[in-house]
């Protein structure tokens, strides 16, 4: 499979959007709302993390909710929100594709396209993504083996693009005091395994604010190439996942202490 370390044909082990180098031995911080919910919402934010040494922003504009009835994004009102927050910034954009139809008006404006957990099975959009040729992050199913994560992963690369980065995410357990059993021990077996950068959201791992900086830090000390985390200027007032999301102060604090981790295992943020 391509996505084999030895395989031929394989990368290079980095992934560059926009700036940002995924595999490279400084950290990619991905930080930015669960969902664009106002232009000022997710421009106060954008430059909140910017600040605090975020190297990508993120935002949901289509979002995948569990109910139907949940706010389900912005759509294409949030991707014009979103090219302006780059445009503030100069930060690269990572925002989710959620089905292959919206994938012309996404990769329009994204720098890299996320494929969430509830569609890392759906290799018809894996393999449409990969076609585009644009960077796609890639997060791990939350039922999802190893195996299948790394199948569909080859369904991307398959399709031509080279450009693939993994986020171990949560997997489903027994375990109900977190919202998902955040699988530490996924990021050193994916890099056994596979030439593919690897990043950890604690934010969607933990589902709680208070647990994310702990988890940041134990995914950088095991080798992730870089962190998600979901911040929201006004968590309580958070539209989606304010329980999980950081202060923009909560976030610069993590910074900080990601730096000291980072240089103990010879990376740098
Ligand atoms: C997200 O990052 O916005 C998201 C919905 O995450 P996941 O697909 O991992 O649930
Ligand atoms: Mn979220």
């Amino acid at each position: 499979m391509i996505v084999d370390k030895n395989s031929e044909g394989n990368g290079c082990g980095r992934v560059e959007v926009g700036g940002a180098v995924f595999g490279a031995p400084r950290l990619v911080l991905i930080a930015g709302p669960c969902t664009v919910e106002s232009r000022e919402q997710m421009l106060e934010i954008a430059c909140a993390v910017k600040e605090a040494g975020a190297s990508m922003l993120r935002g949901g504009a289509f979002k995948p909710r569990s109910s139907p009835y949940a706010f389900q994004g912005l759509l294409g009102k949030g991707l014009d929100i979103l090219a302006e927050a780059r445009e503030r910034t100069g930060l690269p954009v990572v925002t989710e594709v959620l089905e292959s139809s919206h994938l012309s008006a996404v990769a329009a404006v994204a720098d890299m396209l996320q494929i969430g957990s509830r569609n890392m099975h759906n290799s018809v959009l894996l393999r449409d993504a990969g076609a585009t040729g644009k960077p796609v992050l890639l997060k791990r199913g939350m039922s999802a083996t190893i195996q299948e994560y790394l199948y569909a992963a080859e369904y991307v690369l398959d399709a031509g693009s080279r450009r693939v980065v993994l986020c171990e995410r949560g997997i489903r357990t027994f375990e109900t005091a977190t919202r998902f059993t955040l699988d530490l021990s996924a990021v050193p077996l994916l890099k056994e395994r596979t030439w593919l950068p690897v990043i950890v959201d604690p934010s969607h791992g933990t589902g709680k604010a208070s647990l994310v900086p702990a988890m940041a830090r134990a995914a950088v000390a095991c080798g992730a190439d870089g962190i998600m985390m979901e911040v929201h200027a006004h968590p309580e007032q958070a539209l989606c996942d304010g329980d999980q999301s950081e202060t923009p102060e909560m976030f610069f604090k993590v910074v900080r202490e990601l730096r000291a981790v980072a240089e103990a295992v010879g990376r740098t943020v």
